[in-house]
């Protein structure tokens, strides 16, 4: 593994605390953590919850501030979703490294469409994360991604 993957696995290990961090606190289970590192190597944190909070993605955007994000990388353990993308490219976020993409993927052809560098970790862990929480919580899943509920 080159010494640029290394660190993009160390800072999305980041965003997996991150959403085991929030299961402790405040949610059963653990969702999505996200991270953004500024260019100065600033890490800022976010991590959805579980009770229909804010996504992690913007979370950890707005933590870094508009100032802070521009030029830093977004690493998220799964796949972002539309509003998160837009979110991303509002704040001038030039790279995104994702966790998975097996459980939902609707943003990334966009971002690469308008510049953004998208990276592609494909990491058991993350799977394992999102598998655990659809599997518990089916009904809050496919809220949260806009799909009918089939029960
Ligand atoms: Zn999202």
């Amino acid at each position: 593994m080159s010494a640029g993957a290394e660190i993009d696995v160390e800072h999305m290990n980041r965003a997996v605390a991150a959403a085991a961090r929030v299961r402790l606190a405040t949610s059963p289970r653990p969702w999505v953590g996200a991270v953004v590192v500024s260019e100065d190597g600033a890490v800022f944190e976010g991590a959805t919850d579980g009770q229909r909070g804010p996504h992690a993605e913007v979370m950890a955007l707005r933590a870094a501030g508009p100032q802070r994000a521009k030029g830093a990388t977004l690493y998220t353990t799964l796949s972002p979703c539309q509003m998160c993308a837009g979110t991303a490219l509002l704040y001038g976020i030039p790279r995104v490294v994702i966790g998975e993409n097996r459980t939902f993927e609707a943003s990334e052809q966009w971002l690469r469409a308008n510049g953004v560098d998208v990276v592609v970790l494909d990491l058991p862990e993350c799977v394992d994360l999102m598998a655990e929480f659809i599997a518990a919580e089916p009904q809050l899943w496919n809220e949260d991604i806009g799909v009918e509920d089939a029960s």
